[in-house]
C-alpha cells in the first residue's frame, strides 16, 4: 500500500510538473506600454511603444521578455520603431541626423540600438526579443541583421536574445551568421513545421488566427523540437485559447492580464 501511494505521489507530482512547464511566457509587446484611460503619454515618465520606459515597464512587471523592432537608416544607424516612420520621417531612407531628433509620444527621443541594448544590460532578468523588420533595399536589410548581431555580441546579451522577422532574407542571414544555438523564429505565418525544421529555426513566431487554423501546427512544432509563440494577443478568449493548446511563448500588448490568468 505504502508503496502504491509513493507512485501515485510520484506520477501526481510528474503531471504538476508537466503542467507547470506548459505555462506559455510572456513577452512583452513593442515593451509594456499600455496605461490607464485618460492618461495622455505626454511624458517620458508615461510609456510608448518601443521607448526605453516600455522596456524599463515590462521588466518592473518580470514579463519573460520584451519585444522591439528595428530600422536602418541609410547611412547605417539602426533605430528602434515599429512603423517604417516616426513623425514622418522614413527611416530606411533618412540619415540618422534627421531621425534622431525624433520624439516619440512620451517625450523620449527615438532610441538607437545601441542605446537600446545598453538599457537591457541594466535589466538582467529580462529576455531580449528583436525583430528586424523587412526593409525595401535588401543589402540594408542584411546590414541591419548585422549590425545587430555585432551589437547584441558587444553588449554580452546573446545568451538572452531571441531575433524575430517577417522576412525570409533577414531569416537565412540571422540563421547563417547567429551562434550556433541562437533561437531565431519566423513570422509571416505560411511556412509549417516541417520547412521551419528544415531551414533550422527555433520555431513559429505567427499570429495567432494561423495557430486557430492550424491547430495541428503546435503539436508537430512540440514533436519537432520547435517552439510557438503566438503574437499579438490581447482579448482574455484568445489569451485562453493560445493558453489552453499549449503555446509556448505569447506576444500581448497585455502582460499583466496574462499573468492573472496564468497564477
Ligand atoms: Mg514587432
Amino acid at each position: 500500500m505504502k508503496v502504491l501511494r509513493t507512485i501515485v505521489c510520484a506520477a501526481a507530482a510528474m503531471i504538476s510538473l508537466a503542467a507547470v512547464a506548459q505555462k506559455p511566457l510572456v513577452v512583452a509587446h513593442r515593451g509594456y506600454w499600455k496605461h490607464g484611460k485618460g492618461i495622455k503619454a505626454e511624458t517620458a515618465t508615461i510609456s510608448s511603444q518601443n521607448s526605453i520606459r516600455s522596456l524599463c515597464k515590462a521588466d518592473s512587471i518580470h514579463a519573460w521578455g520584451s519585444e522591439f523592432d528595428i530600422w536602418m537608416s541609410k547611412d547605417g544607424q539602426v533605430f528602434i520603431n515599429h512603423d517604417p516612420t516616426v513623425n514622418g520621417v522614413e527611416i530606411q531612407k533618412s540619415l540618422a541626423k534627421d531621425v534622431a531628433g525624433q520624439k516619440l509620444p512620451n517625450g523620449e527621443y527615438i532610441s538607437t540600438l545601441d542605446q537600446y541594448l545598453q538599457e537591457f544590460t541594466k535589466h538582467p532578468n529580462i529576455q531580449v526579443v528583436l525583430e528586424v523588420k523587412p526593409h525595401a533595399d535588401l543589402i540594408q536589410e542584411s546590414l541591419c541583421v548585422m549590425k545587430a548581431l555585432a551589437m547584441v555580441k558587444h553588449y554580452e546579451l546573446e545568451n538572452r536574445v531571441t531575433y524575430i522577422t517577417f522576412s525570409p532574407n533577414a531569416m537565412c542571414e540571422l540563421l547563417k551568421y547567429a551562434p550556433k544555438g541562437t533561437e531565431v523564429y519566423y513570422l509571416n505565418g505560411e511556412m509549417p513545421p516541417a520547412k521551419l525544421k528544415e531551414i533550422g529555426a527555433a520555431g513559429m513566431d505567427y499570429h495567432h488566427s494561423v495557430f486557430k487554423a492550424h491547430p495541428e501546427w503546435i503539436k508537430e512544432c512540440h514533436d519537432l523540437g520547435l517552439k510557438t509563440n503566438a503574437w499579438t494577443v490581447n482579448k482574455k478568449e484568445d489569451l485562453q485559447w493560445c493558453i489552453d493548446n499549449g503555446i509556448d511563448f505569447i506576444t500581448t500588448n497585455e502582460p499583466e492580464l496574462l499573468q492573472r490568468m496564468l497564477k
